[in-house]
């Protein structure tokens, strides 16, 4: 297969589509790759992805199948940040724009730092987001995970986890996993202990 061939095969049957949907963040952990411990970091500048630019893809990836309104082809749409619930409005965008298309198999995931995942669980649960949030384990595992003024934040991580397990614990058990980033001040074993 010709490489021009090739890459639009598997542009049409691509599984996963990921949107950075901004660059903004409500923490600032200490070895976060936009953070300054990178020399060659690209600086921060709270800037958020358009709806119409997702659109230009997503429109693109159908113009690509022959039947874009069938099921032939599941898609995970995951959305990345930054800190993607910073920008809930365009990921609303974009679900309801595949929804109105009756694009029935898309699923949905993100991977978030889970500081605001209270106000906005009754959305992420009603439509079966996979969470990917990010904890590192215990109060002192998770001390490079501070916020603009360098506080910790595993409590208020931790009473979101907390709430989501007491309101919705079938969800909490099928769609939430963590994500932990080994470090000087964790371990596996003790993480995994904690966990
Ligand atoms: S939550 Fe993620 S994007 Fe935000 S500062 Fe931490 S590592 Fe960086």
């Amino acid at each position: 297969m010709e490489a021009k061939e090739s890459i639009l095969y598997n542009i049409k049957h691509l599984s996963q589509l990921v949107f950075e949907v901004t660059d903004a963040c409500n923490l600032n952990c200490k070895y976060c790759g936009l953070n300054s411990l990178y020399k060659n970091n690209s600086e921060r500048k709270g800037k958020k992805l358009p709806f119409y630019k997702a659109k230009l893809i997503i429109d693109y990836l159908f113009s690509l199948r022959e039947r874009p309104r069938n099921t032939d082809y599941p898609l995970n749409l995951g959305f990345y940040g930054g800190e993607p619930l910073l920008n809930m409005k365009l990921i609303k965008q974009i679900v309801s724009y595949l929804e109105n298309i009756k694009f029935t198999k898309a699923t949905y995931g993100m991977t978030t730092n889970g500081m605001l995942l209270n106000k906005h669980l009754d959305y992420l649960v009603q439509n079966k987001f996979q969470l990917l949030i990010s904890l590192d384990g215990d109060k002192f595992h998770h001390s490079y995970r501070v916020d603009h003024m360098e506080k910790n934040s595993f409590e208020r991580v931790v009473k979101n986890i907390k709430l989501i397990k007491k309101e919705f614990p079938e969800y909490f058990k099928e769609f939430v996993q963590f994500n932990t980033v080994l470090h000087d001040r964790n371990n596996v074993e003790e993480v995994y202990s904690f966990m």
